[in-house]
């Protein structure tokens, strides 16, 4: 139901937006180098995934 928007608090209000509020991103270790890497993401350290090197590391170096 609609409430006028001076009726309710910042408080309320920000209470409210909290619940579309992002999560923390989770961080899963890099099985070939042992980085923090997202899961199922290639890892920026070495660019290995699924054991693998996917893409070349040459111009982080
Ligand atoms: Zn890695």
């Amino acid at each position: 139901m609609a409430v006028p928007k001076k009726k309710v608090s910042k408080s309320k209000r920000n209470m409210r937006r909290a619940h579309d509020a992002l999560p923390a991103a989770s961080y899963g270790e890099c099985a070939n180098c042992g980085e923090l890497k997202r899961p199922h993401h290639v890892c920026p350290a070495c660019g290995h995934y699924d054991g693998r090197e996917v893409v070349s590391t040459e111009e982080a170096a």
